[in-house]
């Protein structure tokens, strides 16, 4: 039984080794492109970025766990084995992390760091008015896998949380928008924008001139989903009118982020490197190990992605 591995360079393949050795003994632990596999022997894949056409060459391929939740890298590419399940990376570490960048980055615009951070830099000494959480509604664009977690934490923080998804979900305490026709309302109140929506022909583009312009006056906005979420040039009109108070961005339609990209030098935009949520190669491999698991028990895709619906 072996597990192809094509995350983190070569180089940590014998790290992998090292964890599934101990996670799931007898599974055999192979580099990606070691050209001594026999390709009927591959059982499971664990990719990230895999070369398009590649994962077509294993006949016996049953289960392809994306070493990332997000999973365009794989539906790119246009010869992907369409018949074998995908699990997208779920691990909790993953949840957690992303729970610590919706705080960190929500308490970052609520509190007005980005104003300060521009006062700084001009040794400017000026008081800004912050008011309490409770009086701050933040809105949350999709309930998933990251983003429920994410919302809900907000909302124990005091924050008045709402959410924008396509299905519509029931949470606690999170009032619920579904669908297109409830974006603009949904947008109406909101003051702080998160995004962490899955990346699909729907949701490409979609922080554009009309999601901003639908927001108040002085709201922010923050991505942590896909760079694939923002429209570039529409963010940085509508901050350079005021519009948008700030933003923080932390994934870009071309990582890594150009050196001649004007978001670099913005006053009020903070990038982070795709660091939302990054687990750590053993927090994965614990994931990778539950998911072959559940798969050869009886068949269980852990946090499946669907194709029907594109996430
Ligand atoms: P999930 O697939 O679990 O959830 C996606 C959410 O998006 C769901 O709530 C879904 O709605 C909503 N959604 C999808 N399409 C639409 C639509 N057309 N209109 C409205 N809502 C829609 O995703 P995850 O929580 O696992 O991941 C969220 C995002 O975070 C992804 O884009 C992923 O790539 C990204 N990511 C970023 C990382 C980082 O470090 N920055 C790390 C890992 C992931 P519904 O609930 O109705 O189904």
């Amino acid at each position: 039984m072996i597990l192809l591995v094509k995350t983190g360079g070569e180089a940590s393949l014998p790290e992998w080794r090292r964890l599934f050795a101990t996670l799931v003994p007898g599974l055999e632990v192979r580099w990606w492109a070691d050209p001594a596999v026999a390709p009927e022997d591959v059982r499971y894949a664990f990719v990230w970025a895999p070369e398009p056409g590649r994962l077509a060459a294993f006949p016996n391929l049953r289960l392809i766990v994306s070493s990332g939740a997000g999973v365009d890298h794989l539906t790119a590419d246009p010869k992907l084995p369409r018949h074998v399940p995908i699990a997208k990376m779920g691990a909790p570490e993953a949840v957690a992390r992303m729970r610590e960048y919706a705080l960190a980055t929500v308490l970052y615009h609520h509190r007005r760091f980005h104003a300060f951070r521009a006062n700084q830099r001009a040794r400017r000494w000026e008081e800004e008015e912050t008011t309490e959480a409770a009086n701050r509604t933040v809105g949350v664009m999709g309930l998933g896998t990251l983003g429920r977690p994410a919302a809900e934490a907000l909302r124990d923080l005091g924050f008045r949380v709402r959410a924008w998804t396509r299905t519509g979900r029931d949470v606690d305490g999170i009032e619920g928008f579904a669908g297109p026709a409830a974006l603009a309302p949904f947008l109406a109140g909101t003051e702080i924008l998160l995004c962490l929506l899955a990346a699909t022909p729907e949701t490409a583009g979609i922080i554009g001139v009309r999601t901003l312009s639908a927001l108040p006056r002085g709201a922010c906005v923050i991505n942590a989903a896909r760079g694939s979420h923002v429209v570039v040039p529409d963010l940085l009109a509508a901050l350079d009118s005021g519009h948008i108070a700030a933003a923080t961005l932390d994934v870009f339609e071309e990582e890594p982020l150009p050196g001649s990209s004007p978001l670099w030098s913005h006053p009020r935009v903070l990038i982070t490197p795709h660091v939302a949520s990054f687990p750590d190669r053993a927090a994965r491999a614990r994931f990778v190990a539950d998911a072959i698991r559940a798969f050869e028990s009886d068949g269980t895709i852990l946090n499946r992605f669907d194709p029907e619906r594109g996430y």
